[in-house]
């Protein structure tokens, strides 16, 4: 693990890649926000991320998450990875929110576990913007139906949508995903007449790509910790 120090040096080269993206998007920086990805590491990343301001950290597993919520971060975590519906109710009940819902079968058991643990549960739909037959997520033809059902889940409150890029060495890939993710938002918006301000989308290797797609969340991972 990377010291506290090393953190905060990859933090401020992170921010001013932030801020540089905005700049050329003519974009407000503070519609952007970024969220510490702690995956892998030990609970030492969440602790660093909450010493240096940030709010929430992401994790893509249950359980290894759950593990490290025993040691109090002063974060609030958000889940990003696949969530299998039998760890539903746990998700349900240890995060703040749930980014990473790809299914209606998967929306009803959060709602069914939330409802009994008489709670709203924030979440995003995850939608695979760039048709990578190795991402999970929505294709973009059935999140409107997943949608009209989630609006339907009085224990749900959906935000808006995530995605994750294709791995490319060519810019252009993850420009086009996102951009498509985007006009996916603006399109469900008008159709059921709901806000959904969350577009969380863009990585360490595209956050750029993603600010001028119309980001507001940035999920970033090994720029901030290191190689996994
Ligand atoms: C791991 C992960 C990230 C962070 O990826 P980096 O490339 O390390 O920044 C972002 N989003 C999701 C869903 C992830 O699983």
């Amino acid at each position: 693990m990377i010291t506290y120090e090393q953190f905060y040096e990859n933090h401020q080269r992170v921010l001013e890649r932030v801020l540089a993206a905005c700049a050329r998007a003519e974009r407000d920086p503070a519609t952007v926000k970024v969220l510490p990805v702690t995956k892998t590491h030990p609970i030492d990343a969440a602790l660093y991320a909450g010493r240096a301001g940030y709010t929430a950290v992401g994790e893509n597993r249950v359980q290894e998450a759950v593990d490290k919520m025993t040691t109090d971060a002063g974060v609030q975590w958000e889940l990003i990875g696949h969530l299998q519906s039998n760890k539903a109710k746990l998700a349900a009940e240890k995060f703040h929110r749930v980014q990473s819902v790809d299914s209606a079968k998967l929306a009803k058991k959060l709602a069914t576990a939330a409802s009994e643990q008489g709670r709203v549960l924030p979440i995003l739909l995850q939608v695979n913007a760039g048709d990578d037959p190795a991402k999970f997520g929505l294709g973009c033809e059935e999140t409107p139906a997943v949608l009209e059902l989630v609006l339907g889940l009085e224990s749900l409150q959906v935000d808006g949508l995530m995605t994750i890029a294709p791995l490319s060495d060519d810019p252009d890939v993850a420009r086009k995903c996102f951009e498509r993710l985007r006009d996916l938002r603006d399109q469900l918006e008008a159709r059921f007449g709901v806000n959904l301000p969350e577009l969380s989308m863009g990585m360490s290797g595209d956050l750029e790509a993603a600010v001028a797609s119309g980001s507001t969340m940035l999920r970033v991972g090994s720029a901030f910790f290191g190689a996994r």
